[in-house]
């Protein structure tokens, strides 16, 4: 029979248990041990559901409470001596790493924080320090496995890869390489391997998700060396070679040749792997993971293009040594259809979770072992659902369209140019020299998450609800003034999330109301579905930003989302392509803008937080699949405002050293973006390319509870000021406040005013 198999299962919980529970935990009011039983509780739940489903091989080790990544650099002992100063035990010093750690004897700062390869996920970078001693330093790879086996279940662990985990780790001792780190950390391997075969287990699967993207001859020679030692040390575990989120085109003869007993292939986002397979062929001793069923987005699996695939493939691959794999971990999909109500039949047919993803693999298998799967009900049935799909018109607007197709090359340039326009707002905003502000959230308490529940139940009504938000936004605007800061926001508190919001007053979405994927640690976001055309309907944010306008005298920043950060956080239409649907939701952004300038609205920012996200992993597709028409779509946003209307954007996490003259092409006239955290390096960067626009590059991590001092940040703005031009430099945060509490961020913001007013001085006497 086909065995089936599933790379990662999410691990939050299906009602987002796990995230309860170590926030509680966080916060004091859960004990160790409730926190231990609950994590313990849902790996038995995710465990026992995918037995239930038919899956042969399931992982475990794909647990954990904040990052498997940082999991892994805790296994291998890569942990920072400041962080073990503290002298905390395994899991608390995990937390630390993740989330920095303030006491009255020890202050540090979290570690950083990296988009997981083309996802929303992110991975806590570990850190390589002098004088790092690699050694087998956690049990939870085996102990995992063992609790699964005492419920009856003999799983696949799954380890991170050496080559990736150095590859993506930070080097911090100087003039090393990561290739100098392998002997000892595959010494560590050697030791895993040892145990996993005292403890009889039958497959392991090592993740190595780096060799999809480009890799330089060396990479190469490295990646061979280091399984050339390592794998003849497996003994009688089976070793997976698990990739995904591509193709393995620069690796894929070296691999197929190195004693791996099973390669794991994404065949979704890894078409190619196909051609590989086909040109250079498949060893007959080895088997074949084929990732059919895609774990990054919630379409029900199309049976007839699967099969296609897999026909194509038993060309070259017998089948008995065919396994059906989900493409990746399903980490990056939402738990189950089961409970979503309020989705009509008719749209949810054509969903799949990670929990349907597990039904369509064993009927993927029953269509498999049948003569004629042409003939089989399901296949038929889902031959139909696909169908309707397509032809469905409910969504499909034909004036949108039109409008698309007319659009002409001068409507992606705005005018004049930035160096003319940026003195006609300076002469309208009269602000001061390193002007203050903040991102655009302000902390969503628990208060206004119960009025928002309240409203959504039906226990208050709209008015009600516009009436307190509207308190709210009084309340933070006086804020603002009282702090001392210069450009004003009004708190986004009537905003779920900052793509949901916008998606649920578009046309063309569809909601979940528990399709949550963990986006980091406890973080957990609901994408929006994008189903058919995008339309907007009505204006959205005006209302809001023009009452808060009126309560100050100070320039309020309009709040918008852009169309790339929105297709980017939303479940994308697999039916016309993402240029497509970018331009579409550029469209609806567009006309929002406008009708914000039209209230008198003088600063609006477009959010671009995923700009980076969907760039293609490899270089040689950034510009056609994807920058060309990324860029285009937010200049479209903003090319018809007047001259004096200052246009801001905002990006996290900002990797973007490579596309930086992609960035200055959107041709924001302020860009904010995070810095704090990455030493900023991206500063450099922006010297070097002579950036042309005003930045604000943040000058302390929201992402962390701790406080930053004023010195700090008075020391940054220095360090900025010797990199920058200090005219053109904002001061702020590195992000929105919406998930800090109120007592940690008055007192940063007022130490963040203090410090730019201090340097003001320092410049300008
Ligand atoms: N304006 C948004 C906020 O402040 C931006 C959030 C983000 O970049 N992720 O919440
Ligand atoms: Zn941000």
């Amino acid at each position: 029979m086909v065995a089936l198999s599933v790379v990662g299962y999410p691990r939050i919980g299906a009602r987002r248990e796990l995230k309860k529970v170590v926030e509680g935990y966080f916060k004091g009011h859960v004990p160790k041990e409730d926190l231990l039983a609950e994590a313990k509780k849902l790996r038995k739940i995710h465990w026992q559901v995918q037995k239930e489903k038919g899956i042969d091989l399931i992982s475990s080790n794909d647990f954990s409470f904040y990052d498997t990544f940082l999991d892994t650099a805790l296994m291998l002992n890569a942990v920072p001596n400041r962080y073990k100063e503290i002298g905390l035990d395994q899991l608390d010093t995990c937390f630390a790493m993740a989330r920095g750690y303030q006491d009255e004897k020890y202050d540090v700062k979290a570690l950083e924080m990296k988009k997981w390869f083309n996802t929303n996920y992110h991975y806590v970078v570990p850190e390589i320090e002098d004088g790092v001693e690699f050694k087998l330093n956690s049990s939870k790879v085996f102990d995992e496995y063992q609790e699964a086996l005492e419920l009856g279940i003999k799983t696949k662990p799954v380890l991170i890869g050496p080559f990736t985990f150095l590859k993506l780790a930070k080097i911090k001792a100087a003039g090393k390489k990561y290739f100098d780190y392998c002997d000892q950390i595959l010494r560590v391997y050697e030791h895993i391997f040892n145990i996993l075969n005292e403890l009889a287990v039958e497959f392991v699967q090592i993740d190595e998700p780096k060799i999809v993207m480009d890799l330089t001859g060396e990479d190469i020679n490295n990646f061979v060396r280091m399984y050339e030692k390592l794998l003849p040390q497996k003994g009688k575990v089976k070793v997976i070679l698990q990739t995904y989120f591509g193709d393995i085109r620069d690796i894929y003869k070296e691999i197929v040749s190195l004693n791996f007993d099973a390669v794991a292939l994404d065949l979704v986002e890894g078409e190619k792997n196909i051609e590989l397979i086909a040109q250079y062929g498949f060893p007959g001793d080895k088997l074949l993971f084929a990732g059919l069923i895609n774990g990054k987005n919630i379409w029900r699996n199309n049976y007839r293009q699967t099969m296609e695939k897999l026909q194509t493939v038993f060309k070259y691959v017998n089948k008995d040594r065919v396994v059906l794999n989900t493409s990746c971990s399903l980490l990056h999909v939402p738990y189950t259809l089961k409970g979503e109500v309020k989705i009509a039949e008719k749209y949810k047919q054509q969903l799949a979770f990670a929990e349907e993803k597990l039904t369509e693999l064993s009927e993927l298998r029953e269509l498999l072992q049948e003569g004629n799967y042409l003939v089989n009900k399901k296949f038929i049935k889902n031959a139909q659902i696909k169908k309707e799909k397509i032809t469905n018109k409910e969504f499909y607007f034909e004036d949108v369209r039109t409008k698309i197709n007319n659009i002409k090359d001068e409507d992606f340039i705005r005018k004049p140019s930035f160096d003319e326009r940026i003195k006609k707002q300076q002469e309208i905003l009269k602000l001061p020299f390193l002007p203050t502000t903040t991102i655009g959230s302000f902390p969503q308490t628990s208060e206004v998450r119960k009025l928002r529940r309240a409203y959504k139940k039906g226990e208050i009504t709209l008015t009600e609800y516009r009436q307190k938000i509207k308190e709210k936004i009084r309340e933070v605007i006086e804020l603002q003034e009282e702090i001392g800061l210069d450009v004003l926001v009004h708190g986004e508190f009537e905003r779920n999330d900052m793509v949901e919001y916008f998606g649920e007053n578009l046309a063309g979405f569809l909601f979940t109301e528990n399709g949550w994927v963990q986006s980091y640690g406890t973080r957990c976001v609901k994408p929006p579905i994008i189903f058919g055309d995008v339309k907007r309907e009505k204006p959205i944010t005006v209302e809001w930003i023009k009452y808060a306008q009126s309560l100050t005298e100070k320039p309020v920043k309009g709040m918008l989302t852009g169309p790339i950060t929105i297709l980017n956080w939303s479940f994308p239409r697999e039916d016309i392509s993402l240029k497509e649907i970018a331009f579409q939701i550029a469209l609806a952004i567009k006309e929002e803008v406008m009708d914000l300038e039209a209230a008198g609205i003088k600063i609006i920012q477009i959010d671009e937080a995923a700009l980076r996200e969907k760039l293609p992993l490899r270089k040689e597709d950034w510009q056609k699949d994807y920058l060309d028409w990324a860029i285009k779509s937010f200049r479209f946003v903003h090319s018809s405002v007047k001259p004096e209307t200052q246009i801001h954007t905002h990006m996290c996490y900002s990797e973007f050293a490579d596309i930086i003259k992609e960035i200055e092409a959107m041709d924001a006239d302020v860009i904010s973006f995070e810095a704090a955290k990455s030493d900023l390096s991206l500063l450099d960067t922006l010297k070097e390319h002579n950036y042309s626009q005003e930045v604000g590059p943040g000058v302390y991590d929201i992402h962390s509870p701790r406080i930053p001092k004023e010195k700090e940040i008075e020391e940054i703005l220095l360090k900025i000021s010797q990199k920058l031009d200090i005219n053109k430099v904002w001061v702020n945060p590195d992000c929105g406040l919406k998930t800090r509490d109120m007592a940690e961020t008055v007192p940063s913001l007022k130490n963040m005013v203090n410090a730019a007013q201090k340097i003001r001085l320092k410049f300008k006497g």
